[in-house]
């Protein structure tokens, strides 16, 4: 047998691909065996190109890097690709990275939106769409899903996740990382997805990005690490380490981590990259001495590969090991995991790209569909009085559609996305448009700018659009209301713009930002119909607007398609579902505001509350309207007591009450009455979405047993089943009554 150990002469996309007779790790091994200590270290360093890619390509001749980051055309890709392979001694290929969060070109919803449609199998099908188009430009790896989980909304990176829920993130976890890398590691048109930030980034005092983390174990296991249990179980190849320091250790050189916690319990066999420059961090943030210790401490932790915009600390790896004060070993280990993944990617057999293919991959119309069907999915309707919605088409002849995210591209596709072309961007304004066209006449004002504190993090990408002056700011203003004086129907765009949430993203206040209130206030004293849709990523304060408008479709950043998907949903071809994958609290102050919380004393007595504001939320999580109504009845379980290692099931009927077929996402939540620990006063256990014709009815069967039950015992640290008496509900959102009990004996 012939025995490859990696390309012994350089290889090239023509090569007949060797017969594949070692595995991964055999091949890799033999191959560490002929490389030297810095060729290693190359393999373990991965680097940024940032406008041009002269600095890396010197880099990537000289065997110094493994991975490029943040290249996306395909072209490039090649050309650096071809470096590596032809032209360093063992031509091992690079691994290309890219953030590819919600979309490549085809920009998907944020992935708050996406966790709002409930439907795992929407999302995995749309980043799997995500992963064609990023592998057809050359791209092998995503740093996604993120899947922090937040129960503070100020933290701009909300936006980027899951929401609050670690039952809802679990399952959209795995359908992400599926739809990210397919079948197995390598399947064609996927790509490695790296779940990130490990561990508990989410819960950043104050809401401040990158700030400390104080977690109790309990909290870290119960809350924040199901997501990426379901995401390593689901075999996600890579991981990325948290910038944040974890209970004063940071992560990305937390030995007890992700030696221990990532790799020994959670079994986790891929590599682990830091964050942008995590490990040079370690000095500022006041952990490492230097450079050369933050290396040291990081990869012996467990981190095995170094992210750097610029020349990294995992550098001064050679000299560490050469001066004996780190072992050799250490660096193997990491280099090992790295090569694994490429030789499961098949990178030494395809190094390249197909770059002839690419624009039709990026271009197919399915796509598009897709992210409109994902969009449509996603809104949530949040209020409708005296059913303002759906409008009907011909019913209004003049229709103005203001606000600053009315027809704003880069607002529409929302935070994380690059590779959009704004003119293949559907804004709300092009979709009404369209949707009217013949119809109705349409026509928008943004009427206010949106105020921006500093820059944003990707301004160099992505310009900021220019400031307005006086003059300007009052003539646009005037004009806005000239429209809305003219028009008999006036859809209110209001929200975020798209740099106002991400990374470094913070908020202090959850406000509607810049003069948009006054907006509202002046739009809607005019006293014509008005229907508000909201762009945004995060929850707003928009207790007044909700006392001036009869409706609000809540929209998020919606994609590509998200005009037209906005136009459906207004216009009633679309019956609205989205549910909220977050608590909406009424004020910052409420903050954390989440349903799942313990409980200290009896509510009926003593109640939590505040002076100056209610102590519920403005919309609790799970929530959103339809245009039809639905009824939960016949809650059963199957048997009223089982075993701690048995299973029951939970049956409930949902009928569809209204005159409109329409989706429902019946959610069961559960309670364990008294136990080992308290636990929270109800846990979502099990959700699905499903589509009934106007008097339809049909029952849904649920299935609880020990991976639902279980909790982390801080007290004896394991995980444990309590016995005792539970309680189920199952309705339309957290809020459910309709309600039985069971017992675990
Ligand atoms: C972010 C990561 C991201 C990386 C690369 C960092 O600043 O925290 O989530 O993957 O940049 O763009």
């Amino acid at each position: 047998t012939t025995v490859i150990a990696g390309p012994v002469a350089p290889v090239s996309a023509v090569a007949p691909a060797p017969t594949a007779v070692q595995s991964p790790e055999a091949r890799a091994d033999a191959l560490i065996a002929r490389m030297t200590l810095e060729e290693k270290v190359g393999q373990v360093s991965q680097q940024f190109v940032l406008g041009s890619a002269a600095p890396v390509e010197t880099r990537v001749k000289a065997a110094q890097l493994g991975s490029v980051l943040f290249v996306r055309d395909p072209v490039v890709v090649n050309r650096i690709q071809k470096m590596a392979v032809e032209e360093t001694r063992l031509g091992i290929p690079l691994l290309f990275g890219y953030d590819v969060i919600h979309g490549f070109r085809t920009v998907f919803p944020v992935p708050l939106a996406m966790a709002a449609t409930w439907k795992p199998g929407l999302v995995e099908q749309s980043q799997s769409v995500a992963a064609q188009e990023a592998r057809a430009s050359g791209i092998h790896w995503t740093f996604a899903p993120m899947l922090d989980l937040t129960r503070d909304p100020r933290w701009g990176r909300i936006v980027e996740g899951p929401g609050e829920d670690p039952y809802l993130a679990s399952v959209l976890a795995a359908a992400q990382v599926r739809g990210f890398q397919g079948e197995t590691i390598g399947a064609p048109g996927h790509v490695l997805a790296g779940p990130k930030h490990f561990l508990g980034y989410g819960a950043s005092e104050g809401g401040r990005d990158y700030d400390s983390v104080n977690l109790s174990d309990t909290q870290l296991y119960n809350v924040y690490l199901p997501p990426f249990i379901a995401a390593i179980d689901a075999g996600a190849a890579n991981v990325m380490s948290a910038y944040m320091e974890l209970n004063d250790v940071p992560a990305v050189a937390n030995d007890w981590l992700l030696n221990g916690l990532l790799r020994d319990e959670l079994g986790f066999e891929g590599f682990v990259v830091s964050d942008a420059n995590g490990v040079r961090s370690l000095i500022p943030q006041h952990f490492a001495t230097d450079a050369t210790d933050a290396a040291i401490r990081s990869i012996r932790a467990g981190n095995d590969m170094e992210m750097a915009m610029g020349t990294g600390a995992f550098d001064n790896l050679v000299a560490a090991v050469r001066d004996g004060r780190l072992d050799e070993a250490v660096v193997n280990r990491a280099v090992r995991r790295v090569l694994i993944a490429k030789f499961k990617m098949g990178l030494f057999e395809n190094p390249y790209v197909d770059a002839s293919l690419t624009e039709s991959v990026l271009t197919a119309p399915d796509h598009r569909v897709l992210a409109r069907q994902a969009a449509e999915q996603a809104m949530v309707l949040l209020q409708n009085k005296d059913g303002a919605l759906p409008l009907q088409r011909g019913a209004h002849q003049r229709v103005a559609v203001i606000g600053p995210l009315a027809d704003s591209p880069v607002d529409t596709v929302g935070p994380w996305a690059f590779a959009d072309k704004t003119d293949e961007t559907v804004t709300i304004f092009k979709g009404l448009k369209a949707k009217l066209e013949g119809a109705a006449q349409v026509e928008t004002a943004p009427g206010v700018q949106i105020r921006r504190g500093t820059p944003s993090m990707f301004s160099a990408m992505r310009p900021m659009p220019a400031r307005w002056d006086a003059a300007k700011a009052e003539a646009e203003y005037a004009r806005a209301l000239d429209l809305a004086q003219r028009s008999d129907l006036i859809i209110l765009t209001v929200g975020e713009d798209y740099y106002m949430s991400g990374e470094q993203a913070s908020r202090v206040s959850l406000s509607l930002p810049g003069e948009q209130q006054k907006l509202i206030d002046a739009v809607t004293a005019l006293g014509k119909p008005v229907v508000m849709v909201m762009v945004n990523g995060r929850p707003l304060d928009i207790r007044r607007a909700a006392t001036q408008v009869p409706a609000i479709l809540e929209a998020w950043h919606p994609g590509s398609e998200g005009g037209a998907a906005v136009a459906n949903v207004l216009y009633g071809d679309v019956n609205p579902g989205g549910k909220l994958p977050i608590t909406w609290p009424r004020d910052a102050g409420q903050i954390p505001l989440y349903y799942a919380h313990n409980r200290t004393k009896d509510p009926a007595t003593a109640a939590t509350r505040y002076w100056d504001e209610a102590s519920t939320p403005l919309y609790p999580f799970g929530y959103g309207l339809s245009y039809t109504d639905f009824k939960f009845s016949d809650i059963a379980v199957s048997q009223p007591s089982i075993a701690a290692d048995g299973q029951l099931t939970v049956s409930v009927v949902v009928t569809n009450t209204g005159a409109r077929a329409g989706d429902e996402t019946a959610q069961l939540y559960i309670h364990q009455r008294a136990g080992r620990a308290t636990r929270p006063v109800r846990e979502l256990k099990g959700f699905q979405r499903i589509t009934l014709a106007p008097g339809e009815s049909r029952t849904l069967t649920f299935t609880l047993g020990e991976a639902e039950l279980k909790y982390w015992s801080g007290a004896e640290r394991k995980w444990v089943i309590d016995p005792g008496v539970f309680d189920v509900w199952i309705g339309g959102d957290s809020r459910a009554d309709l309600t039985t009990t069971f017992e675990v004996r």
